[in-house]
């Protein structure tokens, strides 16, 4: 029987990006996955297309990630400024979109110029791609056509079923969707609201497309939305979630629907792919039973409104990653893996509710389209725009730890040195970092007794936003923020709490 530090099940986006975090950590790791390929047209453009957020561009460009994800999804790497400038990308909220120009870059907080854009499009097949080629790199393996059929729970490890083999973890991490094996066989509860609406996504053949316009659509009786491929279309029926979803939709249902939420005569010839989803919005009460874990689709699901999954899924990644691996070689602080659940549960309640707000603004009744019309005229405000943008592009995200400094808690602001490093830079081998911008180096002797957890870095910084040193974890949140000689204890404190005891070898 095969034995591993961490055995994932599911090699979509999180669970890759998860393999990749453990993997650099030195942690022994397979995942399972039980599509017998990677690829397919599902997860490809057109109907494949996802929107990434800053928070999940961030980590991607904090493992050196970012040009191989730029260059893939056919997008020119960000011009290497110092200068603050307005996002190139908005989106947008229930379907009303933003003008990027219209945001405020001063207001989005601590925000620092970066390599790392605030939003941008690719697919999933992209981001798998990109991840699983570093994840071989980094000596994970992966294993196609092996689907999790059962996961029992012993003191030190868990066991987990394939039809073909059984396999041994430490741990168990459940990165296998929206309908998650992982959750119904460890027990997690999951709970939320029930749907509203059937979506559909398709790529059809349109014979009279021009009987639809581009772009988002609401009618009064539903809404659809005109991608830019040629045939790419998805509509949203508010019938209650009442689509029988374990069935294929077929070309005369899809036109039905299609003919309702438009209010046309549209005629579509033929289907080449159909899929559907919900609106249901629904997460488990905890991340984490015993030696069961769970990421993204498998912890939380809502719309796909507002395009949040993905990100928050990433998000999940990034923060359980080198939490686990600390837990797995022993240097973990108490109670480190239980501020996975602590941090990332709150964060996914507030996407629901983000994306609960906008199916209620779409619904094709009265009182939804007056409050609609009320959002439209906010969102027209800077300031509407930039609190919405400041959500979509998830820069909103601040963990509680315990600080009031406003920065403590919060993705860090890409700093840059004199000489032109950039904190992403410093952060590819996975470690935290503890950035030093003051002239006598005051926090060296601290930060050195965590040497192979932190990585200490010195100089003076382009700008520093008023600031003497930072602590960043190894997920790229600020854990403490310096301005006197007398922190150095308390940067000591903080850096335990996260790293654990400068005396434990790892
Ligand atoms: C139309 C649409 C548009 C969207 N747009 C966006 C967007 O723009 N931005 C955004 O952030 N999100 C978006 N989302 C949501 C996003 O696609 C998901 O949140 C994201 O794919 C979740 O990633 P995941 O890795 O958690 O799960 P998945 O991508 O679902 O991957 C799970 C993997 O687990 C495998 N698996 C399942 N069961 C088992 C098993 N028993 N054994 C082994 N393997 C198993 C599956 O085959 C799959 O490969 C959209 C969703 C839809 C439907």
């Amino acid at each position: 029987m095969d034995e591993f530090d961490v055995v994932i099940v599911g090699a979509g986006p999180v669970g890759l990006f998860l393999a990749c975090e453990l993997g650099l950590a030195d942690c022994s790791v397979l995942v399972l996955e039980r599509e017998p390929e990677p690829h397919s047209p599902w997860r490809a453009e057109p109907l494949g297309g996802r929107g990434l957020s800053a928070m999940s561009i961030q980590a991607f460009y904090r493992r050196g990630m970012l040009d191989a994800l730029l260059t893939a999804s056919g997008i020119d790497e960000v011009p290497d400024t110092d200068d603050p400038a307005p996002p190139r990308l908005a989106g947008h909220f229930a379907g009303m979109m933003l003008d990027a120009a219209a945001i405020d870059p001063t207001a989005l907080p601590f925000r620092l110029p970066s390599p790392a854009p605030e939003l941008m499009m690719t697919s999933l097949d992209t981001i798998e791609s990109v991840l699983s080629e570093r994840a071989a790199k980094l000596g994970v393996e992966i294993r196609y056509g092996a689907m999790v059929s059962a996961v029992t729970q012993h003191d030190e490890s868990v066991s987990v079923q394939t039809d073909e083999q059984e396999y041994t973890a430490r741990w168990v991490v459940g990165c296998d969707g929206g309908r998650s094996t992982v959750r119904r066989l460890a027990g997690f509860e999951f709970v939320g609201t029930e749907p509203q609406f059937t979506g559909y996504t398709m790529l059809a053949t349109i014979a009279d497309p021009d009987k639809l316009s581009h772009g988002f659509t609401l009618t009064s009786t539903g809404l659809y939305i005109r991608m830019q491929t040629d045939g790419h279309v998805a509509m949203m029926d508010f019938d209650g979630g009442a689509f029988d979803r374990s069935q294929q939709p077929t070309l005369e249902h899809l036109q039905a629907v299609l003919r309702r939420v438009s209010g046309t005569d549209v005629t579509l010839t033929e289907v080449q792919l159909a899929s559907t989803f919900t609106d249901r919005a629904m997460q488990t009460t905890t991340y984490r039973q015993g030696r069961v874990l769970l990421a993204g689709d498998a912890a939380h699901i809502h719309s796909p409104l507002g395009g949040q999954g993905l990100n928050s899924g990433l998000g999940d990644a990034g923060n359980l990653g080198w939490k686990l691996a600390a837990t797995v070689h022993g240097t973990a602080p108490d109670g480190l893996l239980d501020t996975y659940t602590g941090e990332r549960r709150p964060i996914a309640a507030k996407v629901l509710d983000w994306s609960r707000a906008q199916v209620a603004v779409m619904r094709p009744d009265p009182h939804s389209q007056a409050i609609q019309g009320v959002i439209r005229d906010l969102i027209a405000t800077g300031d509407g725009t930039t609190y919405v943008f400041g959500r979509i592009s998830s820069l909103w995200i601040r963990y509680d730890l315990g600080s009031e400094h406003p920065l403590v808690g919060r993705s860090a602001p890409d700093f840059r040195l004199e000489d032109g490093t950039r904190l992403g830079d410093l952060m590819h081998d996975g470690r935290g970092v503890a950035l030093d911008f003051s002239a006598d180096r005051y926090l060296h002797d601290a930060a050195m007794q965590w040497e192979n957890r932190i990585r200490y870095a010195a100089g003076a910084a382009r700008n520093h936003l008023g600031l003497r040193a930072v602590l960043v974890r190894p997920d790229g949140v600020v854990a403490w923020v310096g301005g006197h000689d007398a922190d150095r204890e308390a940067f000591e404190r903080v850096a335990e709490q996260w790293f654990g005891s400068p005396a434990i070898a790892p």
